[in-house]
């Protein structure tokens, strides 16, 4: 009989496995040991950045002919899970990067593509995604920043929350009403630049994990930009937005994945160490048990992750379904494994000695960010496969 040769596409080839082992040492050698320092101290790991820079890895997805590695959906992933497994906020830089200049390469002109492309894909510059407002998060259609043309310019004036490398990106991909009678059918793309006046940035806000990647406030107050900085056409914003997000959701995902198998071998080696009752605790069934349910999830979360990756590099009809299931498993995984890790190390996984506890925390964001696991839900209720 034949083989199902799909299958070959949800598995990485020689030259993944080969980036795998890059990025592996990479991560482990130039991140790993910062991971801590910048978690306590709440600060961007500019290690991180220097080291994904120098090896061209900050960016990977932006396509060849824009100067870029043109790495394919799944090698993205496995940047993003590698440098997960040991700094889940260091992630964020490659993941975010593909995030906010994903719109202009789906539906960006090709004046947009070369004017901002080669800076991302240099390291000269990073890109931010702003689709979140204070009252506008899950019903993101529900947004205020308004887009006034006047002439050859847009005017843009609103606030956009929680924006990922806010004050750190040189350029943002803003989504603001143009027409609002026609709620998401209103909604247009633009790519704002830091240096733009009238740009300015919130205070970092304080959070439980992912301390190491800034998420500010973006305020626009009559920012004046080129009309021809307008993503694709007037009205499409919305859809370009949720487009990226079908394709990006797997990068979140793949975050998941890399901290819940940061977790699972930091636990995997402890319970070898540590002796209760005279022999190590790894000898006792109970604690095999919980490392084999960690790994059973994990292996689960990523066939389903690196069969999205497949879908997305494809444009296969049932991405939205498959992007949304990938994010909302891998997530939920995560945040599962990492608490087990905890379980696992006792009282000792609870102080910050050990890195466990950050995975926790850093963990929990996974299930929040790019939509809630609700709206992950929502996304598939209405994408069922056929
Ligand atoms: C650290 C961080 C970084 C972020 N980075 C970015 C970024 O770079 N760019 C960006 O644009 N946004 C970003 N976000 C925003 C993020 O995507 C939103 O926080 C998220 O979409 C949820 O919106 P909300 O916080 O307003 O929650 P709400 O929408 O108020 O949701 C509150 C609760 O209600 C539930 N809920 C809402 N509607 C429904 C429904 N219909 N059915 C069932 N349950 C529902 C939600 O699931 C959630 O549990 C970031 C957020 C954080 C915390």
């Amino acid at each position: 009989m034949a083989g199902n040769t799909d299958f070959d596409l949800y598995r990485p080839s020689e030259e993944h496995d080969e980036l795998r082992k890059v990025v592996r040492q990479l991560a482990e050698e130039k991140i790993a040991p910062h991971a801590a320092a910048v978690d306590e101290e709440a600060r961007f790991p500019q290690e991180a950045l220097d080291a994904l820079v120098a090896t061209d890895l900050h960016a990977v997805h932006v396509p060849e002919e824009y100067g870029g590695a043109g790495a394919d959906a799944l090698a993205t992933v496995i940047v993003i899970e590698e440098v997960a497994r040991v700094c889940v906020s260091s992630s964020l830089i490659p993941a975010v990067n593909k995030l906010g200049s994903l719109p202009v390469i789906l539906s960006g002109s090709e004046e947009l593509k070369k004017k901002y492309m080669g800076p991302l894909a240099k390291g000269d510059a990073m890109f931010s995604y702003c689709l979140s407002e204070p009252d506008a998060g899950s019903d993101a259609a529900g947004m205020k920043t308004r887009a006034v043309r006047d002439g050859d310019f847009w005017v843009l004036n609103g606030v956009k929350r929680w924006i990922t490398n806010a004050g750190v990106s040189e350029y943002y991909t803003v989504m603001a009403v143009t027409d609002p009678e026609k709620r998401s059918k209103g909604i247009s793309a633009f790519v704002v630049e830091k240096g733009d006046e009238g740009v300015s940035f919130g205070a970092p806000e304080k959070k439980l994990g992912i301390k190491g990647s800034p998420t500010r406030e973006v305020y626009l107050d009559n920012v004046r930009i080129p009309a021809d900085r307008m993503i694709g056409a007037e009205g499409t914003g919305f859809a370009t937005a949720m487009k990226t997000l079908d394709h990006t959701r797997i990068t979140i995902a793949a975050q998941a994945l890399g901290v819940a198998q940061g977790a699972l071998d930091y636990a995997k080696g402890y319970v070898q160490e540590r002796k209760q009752f005279g022999k190590p605790i790894g000898d006792f069934q109970g604690v095999q048990f919980m490392l084999a349910d960690m790994a059973m999830k994990i292996e689960a979360a990523r066939q389903l992750t690196y069969a999205a990756a497949a879908k997305s590099e494809r444009g296969d009809a049932d991405l939205t379904f498959q992007g949304a299931a990938a994010k909302c498993f891998a997530s939920d995984v995560a945040m599962e494994v990492t608490t087990d890790a905890v379980q696992l190390l006792g009282g000792y996984g609870y102080t910050r000695d050990y890195p466990v506890e950050r995975m926790m925390r850093d963990a929990k964001i996974t299930q929040i960010y790019e939509g809630t696991n609700q709206v992950q839900r929502i996304v598939m209720a209405r994408n069922l496969p056929k």
